[in-house]
């Protein structure tokens, strides 16, 4: 297991329900800003390691997000597709219940919908227990977009930091799905030129640029976007290597390796996606001078959304709070980055704001 260390976690719980077979982990890292908030997810070789990991990671995403949430995870050992996939999502909810929503708030992850949060809050018995609730519940639906728009916001918000104008730069998507369609929507509408976006079967691929409305059209007509008509197909690796201003991995993890990142031509990395890269690999473009745009950094307007979900808040004042913490947290980055390292930058802010939260509670001098 990993070790403690001067941040946490807290709390590891380990529990077994004899009923299902669900075995889960409970990781709250740390709570000196709030209370643990990340996703519970169900998977049937989640480990407590993995989790402890995962909880760490949101302990500086939310602090770098700036919303008064420390850093937690669930996992579920579980199949599923097994018809007791309800039945473990309950058994799991009894199991922590002690900690919610004071020290641990859930929120969908792998395998885990808008569906299974009904079903934990209702089993614990309190709304306050997670975001990402069906409407009807007081969720603030995915469909909104916030990540997506986050993500757009990130970008112009740094592009203006260096003095310029997305208008006009032309943009590349890897991935159509709740992220990459509310990037390129935004990007569009702030005069950005979207020429390729991919999915699963390839990209599509045109200089002239790529119309939103049309392109959401053809998707939703013919499940995806390389059957455009207008514009080249390419194989969906060949998106990384676009002759573009900005590059926006916003799909699968790992996309840039050793492999290929001095294809990457782009001037700006934003990492909508979850690790599309690891440090080793980033160091290589920010050596390059190319901007990267770290994950928790660009991708936080879901997690801001989910705070704001907390605090009973409509789209209105979701959509507000989204703007001002991922334009305010997105120009401190830029300020503060050394030698081109952003990551270490917003690694660093994070950190700051969890020891400032640690001394407040009086747990550090
Ligand atoms: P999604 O399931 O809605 O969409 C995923 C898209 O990726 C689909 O269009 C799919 O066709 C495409 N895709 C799959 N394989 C591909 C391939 N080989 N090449 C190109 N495209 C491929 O997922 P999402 O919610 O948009 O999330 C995308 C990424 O963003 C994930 O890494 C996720 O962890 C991260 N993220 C999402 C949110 C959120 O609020 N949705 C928040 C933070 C981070």
């Amino acid at each position: 297991m990993r070790a403690k260390d001067e941040f946490g976690p807290e709390y590891v719980l380990e529990v077994f329900d004899a009923k299902t077979g669900m075995q889960g982990v409970l990781v709250i890292d740390n709570t000196a800003r709030g209370a643990g908030k990340g996703g519970m997810r169900m998977v049937p070789d989640v480990t407590t390691e993995e989790v402890m990991g995962l909880a760490r990671a949101m302990t500086w995403k939310n602090a770098l997000a700036d919303i008064p949430f420390g850093g937690a995870k669930a996992g579920i050992k579980f199949d599923p597709k097994s018809p007791q996939k309800e039945a473990a999502i309950r058994a799991f909810a009894d199991k922590v219940k002690v900690f919610i929503p004071h020290f641990y708030i859930a929120g969908p992850d792998m395998n885990t919908t808008e569906k299974e949060m009904g079903q934990f809050a209702n089993q614990i018995g309190d709304m306050r227990a997670t975001t990402g609730k069906p409407a009807s519940m007081g969720g603030l639906p995915h469909e909104l977009g916030s990540t997506g728009y986050g993500v757009a916001l990130c970008i112009k918000t740094a592009v203006e930091f260096q003095g310029k104008k997305l208008n006009g730069m032309t943009v590349a998507i890897e991935g159509f799905g709740n992220v990459g369609t509310f990037a390129m929507k935004f990007l569009s509408e702030w005069g950005a030129k979207v020429v390729a976006v991919s999915d699963s079967k390839g990209v599509i691929y045109d200089t002239d640029g790529l119309n939103y409305d049309a392109l959401m059209k053809t998707k939703a007509e013919t499940g995806t976007v390389t059957a455009h008509g207008k514009g080249k197909v390419l194989p969906a690796a060949d998106l990384f290597k676009l002759p573009v201003d900005i590059l926006i991995p916003g799909a699968r993890p790992n996309v840039i390796t050793d492999a290929n990142v001095n294809d990457v031509k782009a001037k700006i990395v934003a990492e909508a996606a979850n690790i599309p890269m690891t440090y080793e690999v980033e160091k290589k473009l920010m050596k390059r001078g190319i901007l990267v745009l770290p994950d928790f950094l660009a991708n936080a307007g879901g997690v801001i959304s989910s705070y704001c979900e907390t605090m009973g808040w409509d789209e209105k004042k979701m959509f507000a709070t989204v703007t001002e913490k991922i334009t305010n947290n997105t120009k401190l980055v830029m300020q503060r980055a050394k030698d081109h390292d952003t990551r270490a930058a917003a690694l660093a802010i994070a950190k700051e704001r969890v020891i400032e939260g640690m001394k407040r509670k009086g747990w550090r001098k």
